[in-house]
């Protein structure tokens, strides 16, 4: 007998049909002998209607009336999947965050989750009842009902799956698994078998949109293995061909680059005309830390006078007003011109195998080279290389690199 976790994200609970289908794998796993604990997203489309719901009644939304806004929809799905699995025999049992509790920090919207008390869960478990939780939700310390940023669901999984100390958390998906980019960008996009913690890390946060950041950061930390699987075959668990994201000791097959990640939300701010001296960096950045807006790529020129220089970053696009706003405000930056462009896309190349091997940045430069695309900003770390380019050439930048780096089915 094993505890596992199973997820179903909103295309897997897209309708009622949809639901049924995930009950009968949950049915399954109970056949088997395990002991079993579903999370649930929101059916596919409604977490975006409701956030549209609240923007249009004012842009400036109260965040924990946000919360209380687009956690709904994870109710529905959540009592559907116990109806579901009672009708086919199986006791089950629906939980919203604040009944676990799954307590969280009081940043609504993008709340992180502090503690999860399972002691009643596993006291159902014990009289063989599936406990069907509300995904994307927790009670913040407040005692307000709190969500944890979008794709949320699959950090209350691998949450969940390690206070239960289960033995695997099964994601599933409408894809069979982690491919080397997204199989909607690139058809020759392959299915990765086996992905460790670091580089899936790296690629969600790097917009691989598949598993949320903050789901790969607690499986890492609390060594839950995460499998992806498809909710649209009927087989289950690992009967299924998915993808395992584990330790990178239990890999045996190492690739130099493993995937190519792309982020749209980006926005590029250069500021002309900044005074070349010692801490105007900080009188830059510290400012945008201190609001919270995230810069992530910096580039700074050389002054060819000493007396005035170029500086480039990026921020995310739905930060960019906000990052304007606050620098225009500067006094210490008053004679500098700023410059923002919205139509660019950050890619980036991911692999554990960069850390021994060079002239992997020379293959990114040269591929996109002879396609002719520019390149706006570079970044790197120890297991990726980022560029950041003209949204318009996205496509051919990520076939072009898929190709470079032997990604391809063939
Ligand atoms: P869910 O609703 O189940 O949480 P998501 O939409 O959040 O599903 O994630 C699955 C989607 O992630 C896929 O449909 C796919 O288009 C996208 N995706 C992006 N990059 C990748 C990748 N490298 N591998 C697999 N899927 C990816
Ligand atoms: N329903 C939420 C969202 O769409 C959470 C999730 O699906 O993971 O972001
Ligand atoms: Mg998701």
């Amino acid at each position: 007998m094993a505890r596992i976790v199973m997820k179903f994200g909103g295309t897997s609970v897209a309708d009622c049909e949809r639901i049924e289908r995930a009950a009968d794998k949950v049915a399954a796993e109970v056949a088997r002998g395990n002991e079993v604990a579903v999370v649930v997203s929101a059916m596919s489309g409604v977490t975006n209607k409701l956030v549209n719901y609240c923007s249009e009644i004012s842009p400036l939304y109260d965040a924990r009336e946000y919360d209380t806004v687009v956690s709904s929809g994870e109710q529905v799905t959540a009592g559907l999947m116990a109806i579901a699995l009672q009708k086919r025999g199986v006791s089950a049992r629906s939980w919203l965050g604040w009944q676990v509790p799954i307590v969280t920090s009081n940043v609504h919207g993008k709340a992180r989750i502090e503690e999860i008390n399972t002691e009643e869960m596993e006291k159902r478990f014990a009289e063989q009842e599936v406990a069907v939780l509300a995904g994307f939700q927790g009670i913040s310390e407040r005692s307000r009902i709190a969500t944890l940023g979008r794709g949320g669901s699959d950090t209350t999984a691998v949450a969940l799956a390690a206070a239960l100390n289960a033995e695997r958390c099964d994601i599933y998906t409408d894809v069979n698994g982690v491919y080397t980019t997204d199989p909607r960008i690139e058809k020759g996009a392959r299915k990765i078998d086996r992905i460790s913690y670091e580089e899936m890390l790296e690629l969600a946060s790097l917009g691989t949109k598949v598993l949320q950041v903050r789901s790969v950061e607690m499986a890492y930390k609390r060594d839950v293995p995460i499998q992806v699987l498809s909710s649209f075959e009927d087989k289950i668990g690992s009967d299924l061909p998915g993808t395992l994201v584990t330790r990178e000791e239990d890999i045996m097959e190492q690739h130099i680059v493993n995937g190519i990640a792309f982020a749209k939300d980006e926005a590029k701010v250069t500021l002309f005309n900044v005074p070349d001296v010692p801490g105007v960096a900080a009188k830059v950045f510290g400012p945008l830390a201190d609001s919270s807006v995230n810069v992530d790529m910096i580039v700074q020129n050389v002054s060819e006078d000493g007396q005035v220089t170029d500086m480039t970053f990026t921020v995310p696009e739905g930060e960019l007003q906000k990052a304007i706003d606050i620098l225009a405000g500067q006094e210490d930056l008053k004679d500098v011109k700023i410059r923002t462009d919205k139509e660019v896309v950050k890619v980036s190349v991911v692999g554990i195998g960069m850390r021994s091997h060079a002239g992997v940045a020379q293959t990114m430069f040269s591929a996109l080279a002879e396609k002719g695309v520019s390149i706006h900003v570079i970044s790197t770390s120890e297991i990726k290389i980022s560029v950041l380019i003209a949204k318009d050439y996205l496509e051919l930048a990520v076939r072009a690199l898929h190709e470079a780096y032997g990604l391809d089915q063939s």
